[in-house]
């Protein structure tokens, strides 16, 4: 099953170039007329065409004998049988081979110039190399022969391989109907070419001939390459005819058979070779328009997804060319920028038409001049009897090939709200943040006196307390209470009492160092933290606080009030506790010991 899969097709091909290889000779020796084309050389360049090269040598294995077979049925001549046989087979081999190499490796209709060129070639020196190898074998071994027998191989492998390759393509029963419709639509070409045929051909062909070429050149503009190839093909039906007729094909010329034939096939020859460029020259074209269009409809939809979507961002479209002037700006973009949506796409002159004369976009694009990556910025616009917009631009410069900025393309988002909220919302952090430091003040602050309260004053000596375990650093501790307070109060009313400890609290103030903490934590109990200092210093600093409120409340107009002091000095392993219940053990004992002195814990 397999083995006829392949062979299929060889067989077919050899069949064939035998059927048409028999009726070509009885039509040129039979009636001894000329013949313009050697139909069965299309079969095999059109057959190697078809098959990959992998099976070129089960091709020619079967295509041979066939062959042979043939040519010794016509010449009886085993000799020419096996000569002839050789020649096309070569023939073929190098039209095909040249043919696929000048369509850069694929079997495709000729689209450009040079695959017409090289597919002529391929045939020209296919033909060639069979011609020299079969005119030393033939019995007339002239320049006409020879020229014949080029020619008219030449001829096959033009017009038929290309008319085989469509026909193969499209074998199958869509494909025949096809291929009607197409013979249907050509047909007035056709009979217009048998009819200009005969008539050439008769009366005279040198006059009419150029009509002739019109007529082929017309069906290539109009239908393609296949379509002018069975116009010729139709034309050398035509003179084939004549010249069994009239033993000439061209009985208008006093030429002989040979010379007649000659001419017409080099007529042919020299029309192929202006048709079918044309026609892949068309095919490009069509190929190229029909890319056109599909770009054309891509980019339409992609214009309308862009619309869409700018309208659904709420964005807005800027180009501007720097050089004309010219510019396109969306509807959504206009208003953004405090303009009528219908001034799309150009509005003018839109230095006079924005609120602020676009001042501040075209600075930042003048500024970035040569940036030549994409940019963004803000900008502010208030146009006439509306609100301020704040709108972020992205934008990107275009250059030219020496690197000259011709024009720009923006698009724009409006983001005022987006810009209010972050503003509202810094302007809300900021005084939330200012509240929570005043709170956090309140907090930790004595009212009457403004110092670092109770809690305050101890947090900061838990610390203190910390750093001298840790670090080694000497911490003293001087509490001290007023003497006699009750006393104060009961003589001169509670708001007297208050302004003495104000008074008391700023005397201290004054004696405290930097880095000290001098805090209220009781009704007219106060203490004062001394971190870094020795205990002698400390000693002195607790004895110079005590006279320092002796005489200042004796210099001011309140009641003249003492204090006593108790002063106790960090030890390792102390808490907060212990060394405050430490110095209010010495503050007692100042206390008992008539007050107003400074006594040091033990
Ligand atoms: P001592 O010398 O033993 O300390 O005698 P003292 O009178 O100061 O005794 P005590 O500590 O018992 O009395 C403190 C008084 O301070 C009692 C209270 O009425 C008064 N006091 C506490 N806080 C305030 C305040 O904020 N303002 C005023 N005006 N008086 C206060
Ligand atoms: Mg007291
Ligand atoms: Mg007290």
């Amino acid at each position: 099953m397999r083995v006829w899969r392949d062979v299929r097709e060889p067989l077919f091909a050899g069949v064939l170039w035998s059927a048409l290889a028999l009726a070509c000779v009885a039509l040129r020796d039979g009636l001894g007329a000329a013949l313009l084309i050697w139909l069965p050389s299309g079969v095999a360049v059109a057959a190697f065409h078809s098959v990959p090269v992998n099976r070129w040598p089960l091709l020619a294995a079967v295509m041979y004998p066939i062959q042979a077979v043939t040519v010794w049925w016509i010449s009886g001549s085993v000799q020419q049988a096996v000569v002839y046989s050789f020649a096309t087979l070569l023939q073929s081999v190098i039209a095909a081979q040249l043919g696929y190499m000048a369509l850069g490796g694929r079997h495709e209709i000729p689209r450009r110039f040079g695959q017409v060129a090289g597919l002529f070639a391929a045939a020209l020196l296919g033909s060639l190399a069979g011609a020299v190898v079969a005119i030393p074998f033939r019995p007339v071994q002239s320049l006409d022969e020879f020229m014949w027998w080029f020619f008219a191989n030449v001829l096959a492998i033009q017009t038929l391989v290309p008319i085989m390759l469509v026909i193969r393509m499209n074998l199958g029963k869509r494909g025949l109907v096809q291929f009607l419709a197409f013979a249907r639509k050509i047909r007035p070409f056709m009979l217009g070419t048998a009819i200009f045929t005969i008539v050439a051909l008769q009366v005279s062909e040198i006059v009419l001939m150029p009509l002739m070429f019109a007529l082929i050149v017309l069906a290539t503009v109009r239908y393609g390459q296949i379509a002018s190839l069975l116009v010729v093909l139709m034309y050398v039906a035509i003179a084939t005819i004549i010249s069994i007729l009239q033993e000439t094909p061209t009985p208008s010329i006093q030429a002989s058979a040979a010379e007649g034939t000659l001419i017409l096939q080099s007529w042919l020859l020299a029309m192929l070779a202006t048709v079918l460029p044309i026609a892949a020259m068309l095919l490009k074209r069509r190929e190229l328009q029909r890319e056109l269009v599909k770009r054309n409809e891509e980019m339409h939809n992609s214009l309308i997804m862009f619309t869409l979507a700018e309208d659904t961002a709420n964005m807005g479209r800027w180009y501007l060319n720097l050089r004309t002037g010219e510019q396109d700006w969306s509807p959504n973009m206009l208003e953004m920028n405090g303009l009528s949506r219908s001034l799309a796409p150009d509005p003018g002159d839109v230095t006079n038409r924005l609120p602020d004369g676009g001042e501040e976009l075209f600075r930042q694009i003048a500024a970035n001049r040569r940036n030549t990556e994409p940019y963004s910025f803000t900008y502010r616009i208030k146009p006439i009897n509306q609100l301020e917009r704040i709108l972020r631009i992205a934008i990107r410069n275009e250059f030219d090939d020496e690197g000259q900025r011709f024009a720009v393309l923006g698009v724009a988002l409006d983001v005022t709200e987006q810009v209010r909220r972050e503003e509202a919302l810094e302007l809300a952090r900021g005084r939330a943040m200012q509240l929570a430091s005043e709170a956090q003040k309140l907090a930790n602050t004595d009212p009457l006196t403004q110092l670092p309260n109770r809690r305050c004053t101890f947090d900061r000596l838990e610390s203190m307390i910390v750093m001298a375990e840790d670090g080694g650093t000497p911490l003293s501790v001087i509490l001290f209470d007023v003497d006699h307070f009750k006393a104060v109060n009961d003589g001169y009313g509670h708001q007297v009492g208050d302004a003495v400890l104000q008074e008391m609290a700023d005397l201290a103030r004054k004696q405290v160092r930097q880095g000290d903490i001098v805090g209220r934590i009781g009704g007219e109990e106060f203490v004062w933290l001394v971190p870094g200092a020795q205990s002698k210093v400390a000693r002195q600093l607790a004895e110079r606080l005590r006279e320092c409120v002796e005489e200042g409340t004796s210099a001011s107009s309140l009641p003249k009030v003492t204090i006593s002091v108790g002063l106790a000095h960090f030890r390792s392993g102390d808490t907060g506790q212990s060394l405050m219940a430490r110095a209010d053990a010495a503050l007692y004992a100042a206390k008992d010991n008539g007050r107003n002195q400074v006594k040091r814990a033990a």
